[in-house]
């Protein structure tokens, strides 16, 4: 701790007795029709599907109301996803507005949305087989949006070695053998993750951010549901379950199955497709005019 953190004023103790206000309270915004989800992913008939080798990424792509899972084969293992509008690589997936709107952790009914100025969902989680495990005794839950992926630049400024198989460099890799160019091309492109599998939290005393054994088993999947066509990349984290390290080759690491699959689209027929924001972008500029 700094050892020029001022004294507490007197009125301390009230100003940190000020009540939280939830930011953006539940009931705020369009729900998505979760009966409507389940009607139509009751007969799924799989289109596609492949593997993520592990310590790697593959890059994939869903239709607008087609539903994919990222699946646990093998062993325990974290992934790391990103997602763009499938027709134009400037509208991705933003982690922070998803974790401001919806919470740290993310599950069924909530709604992974793009960047400004589209500020979308992309996809809803329709289904997903690590629900029970809510928040455990050390507040830790699944599926985080807190984490930002691993990084050969991090790992060099904090390790001072340099490793290739980041998930920031897997993603790189996956979108250019895509989008046929060189990673270092493209990973301006790679944003802020999804962390499938991955058990997170914070310390309670110093509110930093930890790891902690994933609870995912072979079997275990998340599902989610296309709301616009998707270009899709999984890295499998080098970090295997993300128990203890990442960015090295030490941990036990397994693959990571994605599968697709096209809906009774008959049960689709009322889905309001979303559109970009309706927001006017003057920002101002033009106040009075
Ligand atoms: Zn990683």
């Amino acid at each position: 701790m700094p050892s020029n953190i001022p004294p507490a004023p007197a009125d301390a103790a009230s100003r940190r007795a000020a009540k939280p206000a939830i930011v953006y309270p539940a009931g705020t915004m369009p729900e998505p029709d979760m009966a409507t989800l389940e009607a139509a992913r009751r007969a799924l008939v799989k289109t596609h599907e492949l593997i993520v080798p592990p310590r790697d990424a593959r890059a994939f792509r869903v239709a607008r109301g087609q539903f994919f899972r990222i699946v646990s084969v093998e062993g325990p293992q974290v992934g790391d996803l990103n997602l763009w509008n499938a027709d134009d690589l400037s509208e991705r997936f933003f982690s922070g507005k998803t974790r401001a709107l919806h919470g740290t952790h993310v599950g069924i009914g909530d709604r992974l949305w793009s960047n400004m100025p589209y500020l979308r969902p992309m996809a809803t989680i329709s289904h997903d087989t690590l629900g029970w495990y809510g928040f455990d005794a050390d507040g830790a839950g699944i599926h985080d949006v807190i984490g930002t992926r691993c990084d050969p630049y991090t790992n060099l400024l904090l390790n001072g070695t340099t490793y290739d198989f980041c998930c920031h460099s897997n993603l790189s890799r996956a979108l250019a053998t895509e989008v046929k160019a060189d990673p270092a091309a493209v990973e301006h492109h790679v944003h802020d993750v999804l962390n499938v599998f991955m058990c997170t939290g914070f310390t309670k005393d110093t509110h930093q951010y930890f790891m902690k054994a994933s609870p995912v088993r072979p079997g275990d999947f998340i599902e989610f549901f296309a709301e616009i066509d998707l270009l899709g990349a999984l890295s499998a984290c080098p970090g295997g379950d993300c128990s203890a390290t990442h960015s090295s080759d030490a941990a036990a690491c397994h693959p990571l199955k994605i599968e697709i699959f096209e809906p009774d689209r008959t049960a689709l027929k009322g889905w309001t497709w979303p559109s970009p924001s309706a927001y006017h972008r003057r920002h101002g500029a033009h106040a009075g005019s």
